[in-house]
């Protein structure tokens, strides 16, 4: 009955609507490849734990936050205190081991930290793409995975369009931090921004700006937010309304200019002068490289707020992504007027 009821529901639902929901169930990982994902999880814990029993490894990323595309990899991260002087040993015997496991890869060790990079198994055991990048100690992006999957259990719509947005930034290329645009990570900060702090009534609350929040600091920064199941706020617009809302903001209202764009700061409205990020620095990152952090796209991290998440963003880089929401805004609101040539194109 229930199943019936559902479908019933189904097709009371307008074709964008419809359209939406199916792609996302098309693009979004399976439970078959998450079970895929933890089973190679626990592999890989077995051996870090077999080079050091104190040492664990753990998933952080859209594998762990729940908003993880299909063939996704895993991004992980080696947990070991304290290792100081013996990191690159520890690291690199790490690394001999998963490679006689029949994984093949890299190993950064130029950097300060090292890097290691498993893109392949040679063994041919997994179904799925399999690629996985480990990293060292980075306590930081557990937390703030843990935060967008605590976003993402509030209302379903913030999955859905996360999920979306992170595919449609895929399919237009303008998803490639190395060549002047944005980071998985970034678009959905971009979303939740939207949610907490631009459509009204708001269909999600500020979790780190709460009375019931309890404070943390993790390497000098305060990782505290409202955990637990928390009540969604009263807004009923449709998966189509909130996308185009989305896409319009985006493409004509945000001042990308002077703003910055803060999940964490009540109210969201910060400028980029009182944060003094207004001319581009340069600095030496972990392995020597020149990295030049520039602030054309200013995306505060929730934690680490001395970081701007669209440092990578060239003024070209928003240029085509500022196009790309106007591009997407004009076809939902055709798609909207029951154009199914718009529905097409905007999965083209
Ligand atoms: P995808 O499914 O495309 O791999 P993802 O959701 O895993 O996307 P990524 O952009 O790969 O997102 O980021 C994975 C994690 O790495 C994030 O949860 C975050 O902790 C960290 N991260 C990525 N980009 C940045 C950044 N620019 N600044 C800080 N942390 C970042
Ligand atoms: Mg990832």
């Amino acid at each position: 009955a229930a199943a019936a009821a559902a479908a019933a529901a189904e097709r009371e639902l307008d074709p964008v609507t419809c359209f939406l929901l199916s792609t996302y169930d098309d693009v979004r990982v399976s439970d078959d490849e998450l079970r895929e994902k933890d089973a190679i999880m626990n592999l890989l814990k077995h051996v870090v734990h077999s080079v050091r029993p104190e040492a664990d490894i753990v998933a952080f990323g859209s594998i762990q936050s729940g908003l993880a595309l299909k063939n996704s990899d895993i991004d992980a991260c080696i947990l070991l205190p304290d290792i100081g002087e013996e990191m690159e040993e520890f690291a690199s015997e790490c690394f001999e081991r998963f490679t006689a496991l029949g994984f093949e890869g890299k190993y950064l060790r130029k950097a300060r930290i090292p890097i290691i990079k498993l893109l392949s198994d040679t063994k041919n055991r997994y179904y799925y793409g399999f690629q996985c990048d480990i990293g060292f100690n980075n306590q930081l992006a557990i937390y703030n995975t843990s935060l967008l999957h605590q976003y993402s259990l509030i209302d379903p719509r913030c999955k859905q369009l996360a999920i979306l947005v992170k595919y449609w930034a895929k399919q237009k290329r303008i998803n490639s931090p190395y060549y002047g645009t944005l980071s998985s990570y970034g678009y959905v900060l971009m979303v939740l921004f939207y949610l907490i702090h631009v459509v009204r009534p708001a269909v999600l609350p500020n979790l780190q700006d709460s009375p019931h929040k309890q404070d943390l600091y993790v390497e000098g920064f305060n990782v505290g937010f409202v955990r637990g199941t928390t009540v969604a706020r009263r807004n009923t617009e449709s998966l189509p309304q909130l996308l185009a809302g989305f896409y319009g903001f985006f493409a004509h209202e945000f001042n990308y200019r002077e703003s910055v764009i803060s999940i964490r700061q009540p109210g969201g409205l910060l400028k980029k002068v009182d944060k003094d990020w207004t001319l581009a620095k340069e600095h030496t990152g972990s392995a020597d490289q020149v990295i030049k952090d520039r602030y054309v796209l200013a995306i505060e991290d929730p934690f680490e707020i001395t970081h701007n998440v669209g440092r990578t963003v060239s003024k070209a880089g928003l240029f085509e992504i500022r196009g790309e929401f106007m591009q997407a805004t004009r076809l939902l609101n055709a798609a909207t007027l029951h154009s199914t040539s718009a529905i097409r194109k905007l999965r083209a």
